[in-house]
C-alpha cells in the first residue's frame, strides 16, 4: 500500500504542476488513442516502473476538469478539503446499506439528509438518500410518485396510462426514466417554457386537465431549478398550486442550482421548494464536491420505504430500519458519498457553502456585464443563471466551441434554445476569479484573431 500511495503523490504533484502551466491538454484523436497511449491488457504482469510510467501518461493525457479553462459542463474545481473526504471513503470502502459495517458513516449520512430536509423547509417525518447522480435521484422521485398515487403498480405492474410532466428545457432523464419505470415515454407530457426558459404554468394546467378528461392518471411534475441549458428556474409556487389542486406529486430537480438553497441571496430562486413531495440536488455540481453525490429529500419517509424497501435476513441483522439506510436507497452495496460532503461542510460551514454558491453568480455577473459591454457579442441569457450563453462574431458555437477543444485553449461547450445556438459558459468553478472569468473573453479573442490572421 505505501508503495502506491507514493505513486499517487508524486503522479498528483506532477499532475497540479501541469494543470498550471497547461490547463487544457492537447486532446487524443480516438482513432489515434492506442498508438498514443499504452492501453492494452496482458497475460503478464509489468516491471513497475513501466507501470508507473504507464499510468503517469494516461494520468497526464487525461482532460483537465479542475482548470480554470474548464468550463465544459455543469461541474468543474477541485475543492481539497472534499477531495480529501472522497479520498477517505475510497480507504475505508465502506457500503452505506447497514450500520453494521458503515457505522459512523451511517450518520454522516444522515446528518447531511437531516440538515437538507430541515433548509428545504420539510417537517420531522422527512428524510432523503444519496444515489449516484441526478439522473437516479430524479428516477427515485418518479418511482414514489408512481408507488404513490397507485401502491399496488410496485407488485402488479403499471395499469392504465400514467402521465408525467415536465418543461421542454428540462433534463433528458426525465424520459429516460419515464421508460425505465414502466410509464412509457410517450407518456412524458413536455410543457411550454415563457421567453426566460421557465415552466409555463397555464399550459401545465392545460395539460393536466386534458390528459384526466381523457381517463389518464398525471402522477408527477418536474420542476426543474436550474436547467440544463439557460440555468433556469421553473416558478414552483404556482405549480405547486396546480399539483395541488389536481393532487399531483412534484418532484424539484435541483441537480444543476438546487444548491441556492444555501444561499440567503438566491434562496428565493426555489421558493416554495417546501410544498413540493421531493426535492433534489447535486453537490458535485455547485458545491463542487467530487462526482458523483446526488442529494433528495421527501417530505413523508414512509414514501421511501414503500418504494425502496425490501427484507433481507442475509444483510440486515442488527440494529434499527433508520440506522440500515439500505432500506430507502435505490442499489444495494452503495458508495459512501457522503463524507466528501461531510467533509466538506464540516471545514466551511453553512456559511462558506453560502459563500461558493454566491460566488458562482457573482462570476456569472462579471461574465454578462462583460458580454454586454463588449463589441462582437450577442447574449443569449438572464440574470439569476450561471449558465452564461453567447456568440461572438456571429461566428457557429459549435465551430468556436470544437476549434477551442482542439487547439487546446479552452473546454466549452454550445447549447441550443429555441431556434439560437450558443457558446454556454459556465461560472461553476468556485476556485476562479473574476479575473480568470475576464481571461477565458481575453483567449478566446485572441484565439479568434490568430485563426483570422492564419
Ligand atoms: C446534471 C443534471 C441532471 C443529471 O444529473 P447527473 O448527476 O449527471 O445524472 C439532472 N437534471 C439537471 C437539471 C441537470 O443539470
Amino acid at each position: 500500500m505505501h508503495r502506491d500511495l507514493t505513486i499517487f503523490n508524486r503522479l498528483v504533484e506532477e499532475l497540479l504542476k501541469e494543470e498550471i502551466s497547461e490547463p487544457v491538454v492537447e486532446p487524443i484523436s480516438p482513432v489515434k488513442l492506442d498508438m498514443e497511449l499504452d492501453l492494452s491488457l496482458s497475460d503478464n504482469p509489468m516491471i513497475e516502473e513501466d507501470f508507473e510510467a504507464s499510468l503517469r501518461d494516461v494520468v497526464l493525457n487525461t482532460p483537465r476538469t479542475a482548470t480554470r479553462m474548464f468550463f465544459n459542463q455543469l461541474y468543474g474545481g477541485r475543492n481539497s478539503k472534499a477531495v480529501l473526504g472522497d479520498l477517505l471513503a475510497v480507504m475505508l470502502n465502506t457500503s452505506m446499506y447497514t450500520y453494521k459495517v458503515a457505522g459512523p458513516q451511517v450518520g454522516i449520512e444522515k446528518e447531511i439528509i437531516s440538515k437538507v430536509c430541515s433548509m428545504v423547509g420539510y417537517g420531522s417525518e422527512s428524510d432523503g438518500t444519496i444515489a449516484t447522480g441526478g439522473s437516479l435521484t430524479n428516477m427515485m422521485a418518479m418511482i414514489m410518485a408512481r408507488d404513490a398515487f397507485m401502491p399496488e403498480v410496485g407488485n402488479t405492474g403499471v395499469k392504465g396510462k400514467f402521465t408525467l410532466y415536465t418543461s421542454r428545457e428540462s433534463h433528458y432523464s426525465i424520459i429516460k426514466n419515464a421508460s425505465f419505470i414502466g410509464v412509457g415515454r410517450s407518456q412524458v407530457r413536455y410543457v411550454e417554457t415563457d421567453e426566460f426558459g421557465r415552466m409555463d404554468v397555464a399550459d401545465l394546467d392545460e395539460k393536466i386537465q386534458q390528459d384526466i378528461a381523457e381517463g389518464s392518471y398525471p402522477f408527477f411534475v418536474n420542476a426543474t431549478a436550474g436547467t440544463t441549458v439557460l440555468g433556469a428556474f421553473d416558478p414552483i409556487n404556482a405549480i405547486a398550486d396546480v399539483c395541488e389542486k389536481h393532487k399531483v406529486w412534484l418532484h424539484i430537480d435541483g441537480a444543476y442550482c438546487g444548491a441556492v438553497l444555501f444561499s440567503k441571496k438566491y434562496r428565493h430562486l426555489i421558493d416554495g421548494a417546501h410544498r413540493a413531495e421531493s426535492f433534489s440536488f447535486n453537490a458535485h455540481k455547485m458545491l463542487g464536491t467530487p462526482l458523483t453525490c446526488s442529494i433528495i429529500v421527501t417530505r413523508d419517509k414512509q414514501r421511501l420505504y414503500e418504494s425502496f424497501s425490501a427484507e433481507a435476513d442475509y444483510l440486515y441483522q442488527t440494529d434499527e430500519d433508520d440506522f440500515n439506510l439500505g432500506k430507502t436507497s435505490l442499489q444495494c452495496g452503495r458508495r459512501n458519498d457522503a463524507l466528501k460532503l461531510w467533509t466538506l461542510w464540516k471545514s466551511v460551514g453553512t456559511s462558506g457553502l453560502e459563500e461558493i454558491v454566491d460566488h458562482q453568480f457573482e462570476l456569472a455577473d462579471v461574465a454578462r456585464k462583460y458580454i454586454i459591454e463588449s463589441d462582437n457579442y450577442s447574449l443569449y441569457s438572464f440574470d439569476n443563471s450561471i449558465s452564461i450563453c453567447f456568440n461572438y462574431k456571429e461566428i457557429p458555437a459549435t465551430t468556436l466551441c470544437t476549434m477551442l477543444y482542439k487547439n487546446a485553449e479552452i473546454m466549452v461547450g454550445f447549447g441550443v434554445f429555441e431556434e439560437d445556438q450558443f457558446v454556454r459558459l459556465v461560472t461553476i468553478n468556485s476556485s476562479i476569479s473574476k479575473e480568470d472569468v475576464l481571461k477565458f473573453f481575453e483567449k478566446l479573442e485572441e484565439f479568434v484573431e490568430s485563426q483570422m490572421v492564419a
